[in-house]
């Protein structure tokens, strides 16, 4: 609530969401896949924002959203969101009322669990569309190729479903392209052996490394999460995707330590010459990874690129200007953005770039551009 006489700061950390890039990203992967697009926006659309991200990629007609729980499907659907959204794991008992009530499309890896929305959705009457999942060598779900015809049997007598797609996904379509090739044709195989392509409405297997390394062999569905977020996990794409978020912050405070000076916990970097320093209002409680600390990550002010100095902390962080900069307080951070790739980030702190998206914490604000040429403050 903002009290009429107080003035609103502006945050000292937030993140720019160009959705018009997004929206580029969107028609890139419908053009490299030949495919309809179900968006991966599990994760809060990777830290970009749920149900913003969901409204503007439900705008620009996909397929299906793709989440990873239904506490996310409710919040899509509460956000006035109807594109049909499917979980792409598995579920448990304790949600399966609600995933067949809101009439989300799960994916089914055994009899079991088919039984179970099966008796659901006979007792409310309604029948429920169903994928099957299969495990191609990701072995986090599914059900194994070989044992496949045998199940169907059994799956084909659950009058209560409606088995619309089969799925499966890659787990290395970024690091080894000879399994990720043994991974597309044991699909292709399981799918003939359930009597080939006219069963299923929806066959799925790519991720981005899959939409953009691979063919989509006899596939009609794609599944981008990150690449929508302009980031490609295959490098040599990168230059065809657009930077979707950009993580900001200020500098709040610039001084000059004189030589033998620690800075930060720990005191990993001490000055050796007297040295102007600038302190930035964002830290690993905004996101921003702690492991970078003293591995050389930089963050760019006014068009210049400035290396971080001692550890990140919790709500700061420091870098080290030249004699003659003229970084001033108020000055606007990248962190990453279009200059310094999330990529980078990433590497500096020795993780993935899903990762640094996804661990952007609530205190950051998401500010959504919507068109190319606005700025947000
Ligand atoms: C997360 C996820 C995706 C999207 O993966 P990206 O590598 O971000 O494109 C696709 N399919 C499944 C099953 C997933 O869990």
């Amino acid at each position: 609530m903002s009290e009429p006489d107080i003035p609103v700061s502006q945050p000292r950390a937030w993140v720019e969401i160009n959705l018009p890039n997004l929206i580029k990203n969107l028609a890139f992967a419908r053009e490299i896949s030949s495919c309809k697009i179900m968006a991966v926006v599990k994760a809060g659309a990777y830290g970009h924002g749920l149900e913003e991200i969901s409204k503007t990629l439900e705008e620009n007609e996909i397929a299906f959203l793709g989440v990873a729980n239904i506490g996310e499907a409710r919040r899509i659907r509460e956000a006035g969101v109807s594109t049909p959204i499917y979980l792409l794991g598995a579920s448990w008992d304790g949600e399966r009322e609600e995933i067949v009530a809101r009439n989300i499309t799960p994916c089914i890896s055994t009899v079991a669990e088919a039984s179970a929305f099966n008796d659901i959705a006979k007792r409310r009457g309604v029948r429920l569309a169903v994928h099957l999942a299969v495990d191609t060598g990701m072995g986090r779900g599914g059900f194994l190729p070989e044992e496949l015809p045998e199940k169907w049997a059994q799956l084909v007598n659950l009058e209560s479903l409606i088995i619309e797609g089969i799925a499966s996904h890659l787990s290395s379509s970024d690091e080894d392209e000879a399994f990720t090739f043994l991974q597309i044709s044991a699909f292709e195989a399981a799918i003939e052996s359930l009597g080939g392509l006219e069963r299923f409405k929806w066959r799925h297997l790519s991720n981005s490394g899959g939409i953009l390394g691979f063919p989509q062999g006899n596939c009609n569905l794609a599944r981008p999460g990150l690449l929508l977020y302009g980031v490609s996990p295959i490098p040599s794409y990168q230059q065809k995707l657009h930077c979707v978020m950009s993580l900001k912050s200020r500098v709040t405070l610039v001084r000059t330590l004189p030589a033998g000076a620690s800075v930060s916990y720990g005191r990993s970097f001490v000055t050796t010459k007297p040295t102007r320093v600038a302190t930035i209002g964002i830290g690993y409680g905004d996101g921003y990874p702690r492991h970078v600390s003293g591995k050389g990550a930089e963050v760019l002010i006014r068009g210049k690129r400035h290396k971080l100095i001692g550890r990140v902390t919790m709500d700061q962080v420091m870098v080290a200007l030249p004699d003659d900069s003229d970084v001033s307080v108020g000055d606007e951070v990248e962190l990453f953005g279009p200059n310094i790739s999330a990529r980078e980030v990433a590497t500096f702190a020795d993780t993935i770039t899903w990762e640094i998206f996804t661990g952007i914490t609530p205190r950051v604000q998401r500010v959504y551009l919507r068109s190319s040429n606005e700025i947000a403050f």
